[in-house]
């Protein structure tokens, strides 16, 4: 962020800011979005943090969650704040389709556009861009921009608490996605007061006993190795969602089971869904799920860790999704 003091300086008198994330948003989401905002605090600025849809329950514990505005819930309202921003933040993805239906009232407003992101091939809407692919996380993107400002001093518990979360939840707790600066900036935070067995419990160890049946489900009657693919797929029906009762967040981390067995390097998690079908995909070592969920399911992400979408029944998407494995395997030869 070449800027930076530019936005520094817009930073010095209390704003209307708005904070937003992408649809289904995940522990980093949140995460960032209100380590920002307790940042911000700091600095009296008026900040809303708005989603497109609702966040899982075991992030509820984070301070100020219950005042984030769902965009689903409140078109209308987060379409004004939106309107009537200084600022806008754009948190944890590059692309405004992830942010539907706000996207066009992105394009209308006036405000300042700041995008702080670590996924691949960003689109060109900021004016402000801190976007590195070569991190963990966008929380440890938000300990960086601090950096930047030469603030660090004022990260609180409350901050430290929120960045910590994302981290752990984008790296697995630090198995994955794990580069140099990541264990810096988690030490940096720990410093600053992060609790780290508390949110680990919260985020790791607070299922239902219904979410550790679905998994067994989902292991023992939802899965399918293709060892020549050396892929593995688990898929969840709209029965399963109704049989198991299946809430946002109940499947959260499932994928990453299948990435357990030595011979596998792909791994999707396909869920039929009332009108689309979501793909979740994993991957170990060189093989790119990125290129994958671009070239085949509207989606996108990172080398190993990529979303995506399919119009269809659940047989073609599991279809496609061999194909396409198949495809990209013999591109690698
Ligand atoms: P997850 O599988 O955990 O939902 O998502 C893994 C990664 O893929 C995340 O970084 C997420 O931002 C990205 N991702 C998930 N779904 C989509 C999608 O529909 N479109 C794009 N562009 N990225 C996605
Ligand atoms: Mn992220």
């Amino acid at each position: 962020m070449e800027n930076i003091k530019e936005l520094h300086s817009l930073l010095q008198q209390p704003k209307n800011i708005v904070i937003l994330s992408h649809r289904n948003p995940d522990g980093d989401a949140i995460g960032s979005s209100l380590g920002l905002y307790w940042f911000l605090k700091e600095y009296h600025h008026h900040i809303q943090v708005i989603f497109p849809s609702d966040y899982p329950t075991f992030v509820a514990w984070m301070p100020d969650a219950n005042k984030i505005m769902i965009c689903d819930t409140e078109k209308e309202k987060s379409f004004e704040k939106i309107l009537s921003a200084d600022i806008i933040f754009c948190l944890d993805f590059n692309a405004l389709d992830r942010i539907d239906p706000m996207e066009d009232v992105m394009k209308k407003t006036t405000a300042k556009i700041v995008m702080i992101d670590h996924h691949m091939f960003p689109e060109n809407f900021s004016e402000f861009t801190l976007s590195k692919t070569d991190r963990s996380s966008t929380c440890e993107l938000i300990y960086e921009f601090i950096d930047l400002l030469h603030e660090t001093e004022k990260i609180n518990q409350k901050i430290a608490d929120c960045l910590y979360a994302g981290m752990i939840t984008d790296t697995g707790s630090f198995k994955y996605n794990v580069f140099p600066s990541t264990m810096r900036v988690a030490g940096a935070l720990l410093e600053a007061g992060a609790n780290n067995d508390f949110i680990q419990e919260e985020i790791f160890n607070s299922l239902g006993e219904k979410e550790l049946r679905l998994l067994g489900h989902c292991l023992y009657n939802r899965m399918e190795i293709h060892e020549e693919l050396e892929t593995g797929i688990i898929y969840l029906t709209k029965e399963d969602f109704e049989t198991f009762d299946i809430q946002r967040g109940d499947t959260e981390g499932i994928v990453n089971y299948i990435l357990k067995l030595k011979n596998v390097r792909v791994a999707a998690f396909i869920k039929e869904q009332p009108t689309i079908i979501k793909l979740s995909m994993r991957s170990k070592g060189d093989f790119s799920v990125q290129e994958i969920a671009t070239k085949y399911f509207k989606g996108g992400g990172h080398k190993n860790a990529s979303g995506g979408y399919f119009y269809g029944n659940i047989e073609n998407c599991i279809d496609r999704f061999k194909r396409s494995v198949k495809n990209q395997l013999a591109l690698e030869k």
